[in-house]
């Protein structure tokens, strides 16, 4: 796309997993029975008052210190009004002008480089109920409040991100983070992460164009199909001539088009307005360090950090900080310094990225340990094992916590190390193979190859191919 820049801001809503909903004591809990989780205050009858949820507080102004925000002291909450079936009270509580966080920014490793986008702000708010359309071809829709009340958190991004890979890869570092921090499940199908799309095209040097948002875009390669379509569409109509009206817009993903559902909306048509049962509340410096001791380092650190100190690629890094345990494993495992980083990764991405698939385990649930991981790489440097019997004691430590050597005996892996055995051996299998050592006096070198091979199989591949393949040259000379 040629002579337009595509610019992409997007809002992010997280649900987070406190125990309890955010303003009333009902559970916080993905698919009970339909309206089982309810209360006055979350059904918004007359008369109920809200509480406000310390630990949505809490989760939400820790995802702020990992995203770098500035967390205001004083807060305050506000009603934003508007009518929809799934929303009794007729208001949702929300953050307006005084947010909880500010002011932060991200980085994640993109496309061979660094990549920062700057976040205007995270606040918290009350989720909605939710419809239920019949499927058996009944005219009617059924409603389930149980989600009336979840604490939601809503991360604003500033309109920084250039393309729809970016996109993605900004939602992914998001979610990184929400899951190292623990406060969110982020299971996009259970709508636990959910997100709302601006796109806007401007000309080189101009400013911002007109934007429109695409609301509730639900899996990341959603929001990248989402992202591409609204592109090209804007760019078609900026291509006539014509003007990008300011639109609210759904995508259909499974149609792959975005239709209009509200044109111009505005902050005031929401009727804001501060919320009269919860004043403003406050929190301590002193806790805000408290919480700050409680974000580890995070996956897109670490990721940077993967990629730039210990040389490993992009996908690798990626994939190995994901998982928080799997993470430490191999930070522990490169302090030990008894192999490189690299030598670690190379199992990690090959044998043990096959047993996570094979056995839909996660990292946490194999017995692997870091003293099992560098005594199995030490009997391959020291040529006790060959590579392929590695992996077969690679396969155990996986499923149990015993001694390297103890496997190594219990399989009957070792090398054949003394040389009166490997000569013993060369010299079966030349004298039963006559045909191919004339061949090989013949100057046919590859029959060369098929003795050392036969030796191999004789041994069970418990010779060491190179000096089985000197003594084998040695007999033929003699
Ligand atoms: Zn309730």
């Amino acid at each position: 796309m040629t002579g337009y820049k595509t610019v992409i801001g997007l809002e992010t809503h997280a649900e987070l997993n406190t125990k309890t909903k955010i303003f009333c004591s009902c559970k916080n809990e993905f698919g009970s029975l339909p309206n089982t989780n309810v209360c006055p205050v979350c059904l918004g009858l007359p008369g109920a008052l809200p509480v406000l949820n310390k630990a949505v507080v809490e989760y939400a102004v820790r995802m702020g210190l990992a995203l770098n925000c500035t967390i205001n002291r004083v807060s305050s909450l506000v009603r934003k009004n508007y009518f929809y079936p799934d929303l009794p009270k007729a208001y949702q509580i929300s953050q307006s002008e005084l947010p909880l966080c500010v002011n932060g920014y991200v980085d994640f490793w993109y496309d061979g480089e660094v990549r920062r986008v700057r976040i205007n702000r995270i606040h918290i708010e009350e989720d909605a109920g939710k419809l239920i359309h019949s499927e058996t071809g009944e005219d009617v829709s059924y409603i389930d409040l149980n989600r009336c009340g979840v604490p939601l958190i809503e991360i604003v991004s500033e309109p920084d991100i250039c393309s729809s890979g970016e996109a993605v890869a900004y939602l992914k570092t998001l979610r990184s983070i929400l899951k190292y921090l623990d406060i969110c499940d982020c299971k996009m199908q259970e709508g636990s992460i959910r997100c709302d799309v601006n796109v806007s095209l401007c000309a080189q040097g101009e400013p911002l164009g007109t934007r429109c948002e695409m609301k509730n875009v639900n899996s990341f390669s959603a929001v990248g199909r989402a992202i591409e379509y609204e592109a090209a569409r804007q760019h078609q109509l900026l291509d006539k001539g014509e003007i990008v009206q300011q639109q609210t817009r759904r995508w259909d993903d499974i149609r792959g088009v975005s239709f209009v559902m509200r044109t111009k909306e505005n902050a005031e048509d929401y009727r804001y307005f501060p919320e009269p049962d919860i004043p403003p509340f406050e929190i301590s410096q002193a806790r805000i360090d408290e919480l700050a001791q409680t974000v580890p380092e995070l996956a897109n650190k670490k990721v940077i950090r993967y990629v730039t100190v210990f040389g490993i690629s992009e996908k690798e890094a990626a994939y190995i900080a994901e998982d928080m345990k799997l993470a430490q494993f191999f930070d522990d495992c490169v302090s030990s310094g008894r192999h490189t980083p690299k030598s670690y990764c190379v199992w990690i991405m090959g044998e043990l990225v096959k047993y996570l698939n094979s056995t839909a385990k996660s990292f946490e649930q194999t017995a692997l340990t870091v003293s099992g991981m560098n005594d199995m790489l030490d009997a391959v440097s020291k040529g006790v094992i060959s590579v392929s019997a590695a992996k077969r004691v690679f396969e155990v430590l996986l499923e149990k916590q015993t001694p390297v050597s103890t496997v190594i005996k219990e399989l009957g892996l070792a090398q054949i190390s003394s040389s009166e055995e490997l000569e013993r051996i060369g010299k079966q299998v030349i004298s039963q193979n006559e045909k191919s050592v004339q061949d090989y006096r013949r100057g046919k070198t590859n029959a060369l190859g098929y003795l050392v091979g036969q030796c191999m199989k004789a041994t069970n591949g418990k010779a060491d191919p190179v000096r089985m393949k000197d003594i084998i040259l040695s007999l033929l000379a003699q």
